[in-house]
């Protein structure tokens, strides 16, 4: 006999059966168990339908009546409409479909009376009208508990119907909830104010009333967001128990030289460690930068050298707004690094920013006798044999590199600490391809200068722990930024123009063309005769873009920074970490192109020095959230902000970080509207962990089983 179970097939539902079996799978419901899971998508509240007489224009509303004339009638181009004319005794609406000449059947087939839910406008003769509407039939065999209460309205597909699908849901509940286990402990549920689940399952389907609907979401989104931050929360635990390096830092402070393990003595000669390793490591930070840390910085700074001591691997990541100085952080635990004997490599996302951290680096610890080695993609074959070798015997202190360090043959005789750069822009996997190239486990920092909303930080990298570089270095100036209509281009360019004769130097970013670098090559070359032909013409112009020659682009840059050229024409390229402190004017064609926290990005490209910066969007932005946006923009400065906005516009699927994770990918929980919920989840899943690392307790059993089972989906959302 067949024993039920939350894994039986829908076809034995009852009112579902072989016929109608086959609609649901197409919604991809198989089993009892996705029935149950498959939620809602709104609610029609059929306690109290509103006669139609008392509808106001505007108003969405569910409706009930009589089908009492149905006209079809050809409009131009071929189109057809249809109106349905309905009564319930208080007056009379129209309900109105085009190019759907086949629901003029369904109408009459229902027996004349419908319930139907969309925007009440009015039409033509003061009637009101509901164009396109949600309905369905009231026919004879229709549910009557589908009435006078709150109703479910799920996502449908083609061949499934509501009333199927209310049916399939209602004998679910019927006969299968009692199968359903609860997984959380009765005391954490009480703790947590949470309802049991068996009960939120039945309120989510069919509430009582709106409070009971809350109450049961409430705990269906505290279950989503929990197994995921229990999983994270096992998985910080257990990076944190692995055996890491535990870097000498106390020693480096005061300024005893690291003792070397002998296998690293190779790695240096003993008259370079005597000049740089007698200094103590807050001194010659001191030395080198021309610049006081901020006390955001020294507080990360702190929290790395923390990680960085201790004997397991360090698994951070520093977030920062554009121009906080997390490069600055970055160089001193890499001097940390190397002066403990080890190797350090940082991985940059573009062959720009890795060469600017080269010239930065080199600049910066080559007096200190740290030997730095670039290793880009397009390196000539003698140089890319060269910095192999040095990587591979460890003459090399520091490797600089794009996704070319994490290739096959590239080698470390020491590695100990592996930075990320703008992670955002690698992969998961290439992260961890870079971990692997190190013996032991080294300690990774991962650096964001993309602000990212607080909840998806929590949802996404839940298995990091976090830094925030929160202030900026003191005298910056807030930048100025305008936004101005295609028509005022000309003025915009004079007022450049003028600015740039005062001794100022500015970045000109092409149109958003296309994704392909060969079309945006394209753009900004279009950009770049257009501006030197005519309103910048007799200024010192350069062009930059992603089609370039590496030799091309870095002699480009060059002459940019040491302000041999005034005006930098650009794609996107520039986008990340590229500093030149005298650039002070950014101006953005077709900015409404763009994302929020691209703009932002490519802002934080000026604002770098002491003087005024300025920043210009040309855009006429249509529609409210392109007016939102360019507003945003304009208002604040503030990447955070910025991102929450961006987070409110264009939902957690498009923003920086979260494409290749699939972590914002909720089916309950919303991340714009649920972040609360999400950081009491968190904070419950730290402390369960904290006492019972590997929940082996009884009544832990069935979330451990439940986080298990995800555990393969989460290896590929982290980073080590
Ligand atoms: P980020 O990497 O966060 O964008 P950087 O480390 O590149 O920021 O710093 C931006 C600029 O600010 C650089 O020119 C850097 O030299 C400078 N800078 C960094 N920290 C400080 C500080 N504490 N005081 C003054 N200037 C700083
Ligand atoms: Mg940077």
């Amino acid at each position: 006999m067949y024993e039920p179970s939350l894994s039986t097939e829908v076809q034995y539902l009852k009112g579902v059966g072989p016929r109608l079996a086959p609609g649901l799978n197409k919604a991809e419901l198989r089993t009892v168990e996705d029935v149950l899971l498959r939620l809602p998508r709104r609610y029609e509240d059929r306690t109290a339908m509103p006669p139609i007489a008392s509808l106001k224009q505007g108003q969405w509303a569910t409706i009930r009546g009589r089908v009492s004339r149905v006209e079809t009638k050809t409009m131009r181009r071929g189109m057809v409409m249809l109106r349905a004319h309905v009564k319930d005794g208080t007056g009379t609406i129209c309900l109105i479909w085009f190019n759907q000449p086949w629901i003029k059947g369904q109408l009459e087939r229902g027996g004349g009376e419908v319930v139907a839910y969309g925007q009440i406008k009015e039409g033509q003769g003061r009637l009101l009208e509901i164009t396109g509407p949600e309905w369905e039939p009231v026919g004879e065999d229709s549910d009557p508990e589908d009435f006078g209460r709150i109703v479910p309205v799920y996502p449908l597909v083609e061949g499934l119907t509501q009333k199927t699908m209310r049916r399939a849901v209602r004998s679910a509940l019927e006969r299968y909830l009692p199968l359903v286990q609860e997984t959380l402990p009765e005391k954490f549920l009480k703790r947590q104010k949470l309802c049991g689940l068996r009960w939120a399952l039945g309120q989510i389907h069919f509430p009582e009333d709106e409070s009971s609907r809350l109450e049961a979401r409430r705990r269906l989104v505290f279950d989503e967001f929990f197994y995921l931050q229990v999983g994270m929360a096992m998985k910080r635990a257990e990076t944190h128990a692995e055996r890491g390096i535990a870097f000498p830092v106390k020693d480096l402070l005061k300024g005893r030289p690291a003792v070397l393990d002998p296998a690293a003595s190779h790695l240096f000669d003993a008259e370079e460690r005597s000049a740089r390793d007698h200094e103590p490591l807050m001194e010659q930070i001191h030395r080198i930068f021309p610049f006081q840390l901020t006390s955001a910085q020294e507080r990360v700074l702190n929290e790395i050298w923390s990680d960085m001591a201790s004997p397991h691997p360090m698994n951070r990541l520093v977030q920062g707004d554009v121009g906080s100085g997390k490069t600055a952080i970055a160089i001193c635990a890499l001097l940390t690094a190397i002066r403990s004997g080890y190797q350090a490599a940082i991985m940059a996302p573009t062959e720009i920013l890795a060469e600017q951290h080269f010239v930065n680096v080199h600049k910066l610890l080559e007096p200190l006798g740290v030997r730095v080695q670039l290793m880009v993609g397009k390196n000539s074959a003698r140089d890319k044999k060269r910095a192999l070798h040095a990587a591979e015997v460890g003459t090399a202190h520091l490797v600089i590199g794009t996704h070319a360090l994490i290739q096959e043959g590239v080698k470390f005789a020491r590695l100990g600490l592996v930075i990320v750069d703008e992670q955002h822009r690698f992969g998961v996997m290439q992260r961890k391809a870079l971990r692997d190239k190190a013996s032991g486990n080294p300690d990774v920092l991962v650096m964001t200068a993309t602000p990212i909303p607080r909840t998806l930080t929590m949802a996404v990298y839940g298995d990091l722990d976090l830094s925030v570089i929160d202030e900026l270095p003191p005298g910056r100036r807030p930048i100025k930024t305008h936004w101005k209509r295609l028509a005022d281009r000309e003025e915009v360019y004079a007022a450049v123009r003028k600015l740039i004769e005062e001794g100022k130097q500015g970045y000109f970013v092409c149109p958003l063309v296309s994704e392909t670098e060969n079309m945006m090559a394209q753009a900004a070359e279009d950009l770049y005769f257009r501006l030197q032909e005519g309103p910048l013409e007799g200024l010192r112009v350069g062009l930059l873009h992603g089609q370039l020659k590496p030799a091309e682009k870095e002699t480009v840059m060059e002459q940019f920074r040491r302000h041999e050229l005034d005006v930098l024409v650009s794609t996107t390229v520039i986008e990340v970490g590229v500093d030149v402190p005298n650039a002070s004017i950014m101006v953005i064609e077709d900015a409404n192109r763009f994302g929020l926290s691209q703009l932002h990005q490519l802002r934080g490209r000026v604002g770098r020095g002491s003087t005024q910066s300025f920043c210009v969007l040309i855009a006429d932005a249509r529609g409210e959230d392109a007016k939102t946006r360019m507003l945003t923009m304009v208002e604040t400065n503030d990447g955070f902000r910025i991102a929450e906005t961006d987070l409110k516009l264009r939902g957690p699927g498009m923003l920086a970080g979260t494409q290749q994770s699939g972590n914002a990918d909720f089916k309950v929980a919303d991340l714009v509207q649920d972040g609360r919920m999400l950081e009491v989840a968190r904070q419950a899943a730290i402390e369960v962990i904290a006492n019972d690392p590997h929940l082996a307790a009884k009544e832990w059993a069935a979330v451990r089983e439940k986080v298990m089972s995800k555990r393969s989906e989460l290896a590929v959302v982290s980073v080590s």
